[in-house]
């Protein structure tokens, strides 16, 4: 029977379910460039850069390996439903298998696509955790928490597990042992490692100057694109990590340096969410590194924590919450996003720098992500929609699945507290014990009010003080609010307004 596998953008490698079972005498591969899904946002161009590129590279290689290459390559009006129409006509394939797609919308359209065309759609295999398992264990239940999922799936899996049903050393969690701080890594030496960015080949070469000239007006530059965009590549990547980085990922987890864009981190997201690598495996070359000694258990753990703890933790509250989640507004934010998170130009130097850095490169590592850019959003009260826009646009590792529950429910509580008990709110003293961005900042951080104040300081009072009344029964942020009730009326007074000053000027609000 003649069959066609339906391989979407995000699905290029040993996961894919729908390939299983593919025989290349009979079955004919079969991709899109969508030029509806890749305009769909303003998206970075070297997120573009990536997904183009990875594609076509995991066609070339299933052609040269002997597989019949449907490609549909981008072309105005190249949608989904035109390139299926015309595959059929050339092919006349009987069915057309294809994986579940990972992300809501996609998932419609190709239900209904479904109902025109021979679809088979298969579940997908690029997580440790079945969605419906997911939802199984998530049902009924008022708020996750992370820690619960991520124990279950350390214990069914095995990963760092003894024989008796213990966790390896004894305890779950290492954070103690991580997170250390900017003046521990001077002291430290200011260890750091040189992570080499990929030549890009002949096909990314093409892709860069298809991008550059094709979404011109979108964030980024396509040139100085860096990184890998096939598996052999991938693994490398992954290797060299696990080799030069994963031993400092532990302590210098939640760092930030001005001009060290990487530090310990693996950037392996854009990688692992294309399907080029597996979660498995980095966990399991890891724990591998660990079992041989090569890095540290607080390391190891913290890593595995990051995979098969809050990857899967996102993905199952998304398609647990999904579709009204990207709707959610549970703190009733709504001011519009400042014009300077599109051009860095702000006085602020943590944002600048965040924001100068994933202009140029696409990527900010988690902490800048969480508690310098998301810590601005939530604390001024950006609407949640703007927000998600924005992170969705900007990174190369972005897609609907990751994001909503990263920026909606952890960045911005706007889920209600379903997925974070607490707000990740801050002042200045988290930022300028983990990073060096104060010491260039024209704001001082130990000025709470006024001018000269960091801003993030004032903000976090007003913040709440604005939501005294929601919070008041939430015992993790007790202390804070204790704290705010003991300011005077002056104080307060000053906070907000400097709270309301510093926001005129930087955004409009509806
Ligand atoms: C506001 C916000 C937006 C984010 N957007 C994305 C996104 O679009 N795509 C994305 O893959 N991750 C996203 N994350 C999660 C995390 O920041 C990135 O996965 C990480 O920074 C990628 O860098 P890395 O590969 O060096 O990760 P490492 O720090 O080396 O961690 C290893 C891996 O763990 C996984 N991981 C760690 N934390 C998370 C998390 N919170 N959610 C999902 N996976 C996680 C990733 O696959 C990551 O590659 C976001 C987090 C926040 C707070
Ligand atoms: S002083 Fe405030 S605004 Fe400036 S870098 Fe430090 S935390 Fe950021």
């Amino acid at each position: 029977m003649k069959r066609a596998i339906w391989i979407l953008g995000d699905q290029l490698g040993p996961d894919n379910a729908a390939l299983t079972g593919a025989r290349k005498k009979d079955d004919v591969l079969f991709f899109v460039e969508s030029e509806r899904g890749l305009r769909k946002l303003k998206y970075h161009q070297q997120r573009l850069v990536l997904l183009l590129s990875a594609q076509r590279h995991f066609a070339e290689e299933m052609r040269k390996a002997g597989w019949t290459v449907d490609y549909h390559a981008l072309g105005r009006g190249v949608t989904w439903e035109s390139a299926l129409a015309a595959h059929i006509k050339r092919h006349k394939p009987e069915r057309i298998l294809l994986t579940q797609p990972n992300n809501y919308d996609e998932q419609v359209a190709v239900e209904k696509l479904a109902k025109k065309f021979p679809l088979e759609i298969i579940p997908t295999r690029q997580f440790l955790v079945p969605r419906q398992e997911f939802i199984a264990w998530a049902k009924g239940k008022k708020s996750l928490l992370m820690e619960t999922h991520y124990r279950r799936v350390r214990a069914e899996f095995g990963f760092l597990m003894e024989a008796d049903g213990q966790p390896v050393g004894g305890r779950w969690n290492f954070d103690e042992e991580n997170r250390k701080t900017f003046r521990d890594w001077v002291k430290a030496g200011r260890p750091q490692v040189e992570v080499s960015p990929v030549k890009p080949d002949k096909i990314t070469r093409e892709v860069i100057a298809l991008v550059a000239k094709e979404f011109a007006d979108h964030p980024g530059k396509a040139d100085g694109f860096w990184l890998p965009v096939d598996r052999v590549g991938a693994l490398r990547w992954l290797d060299d990590f696990i080799a030069t980085r994963l031993a400092g990922f532990g302590p210098w987890e939640d760092l930030m340096v001005e001009g060290e864009e990487l530090l310990f981190h693996s950037v392996i997201s854009p990688l692992i969410n294309l399907g080029l690598l597996t979660p498995r495996e980095c966990i399991e070359r890891a724990i591998a590194a660990y079992d041989k000694g090569k890095a540290p258990l607080a390391s190891v753990e913290g890593f595995v924590r990051q995979i098969a703890g809050w990857r899967e933790f996102v993905n199952g509250v998304y398609w647990l919450k999904m579709p009204d989640y990207e709707e959610v507004n549970g703190l009733d934010a709504r001011r519009a996003l400042p014009g300077f998170f599109y051009s860095g130009e702000t006085g602020m130097n943590c944002l600048r720098q965040c924001i100068n850095q994933v202009l140029a490169t696409g990527f900010n590592h988690h902490i800048q992500r969480l508690m310098v850019l998301g810590n601005f959003l939530l604390l001024a009260g950006v609407k949640p929609q703007e927000a998600l826009r924005w992170y969705l646009e900007m990174y190369v590792d972005a897609h609907d699945w990751v994001m909503a529950a990263n920026v909606l429910g952890m960045v911005l509580h706007a889920d209600g507290g379903f997925m974070a008990t607490k707000p990740y709110a801050a002042g200045s003293g988290y930022i300028s014990r983990m990073s060096n961005y104060c010491d260039g900042c024209r704001y001082k951080p130990a000025v709470k009010t006024g001018p000269e104040a960091c801003p993030f300081n004032y903000l976090y009072w007003d913040f709440y003080a604005r939501h005294e009344k929601r919070f008041a029964r939430n015992p993790r942020v007790g202390m804070a609010l204790k704290t705010l009730a003991k300011k005077t009326p002056a104080e307060r007074k000053a906070i907000a307004d400097s709270a309301r000053e510093f926001l005129e000027t930087v955004t409009s609000g509806a």
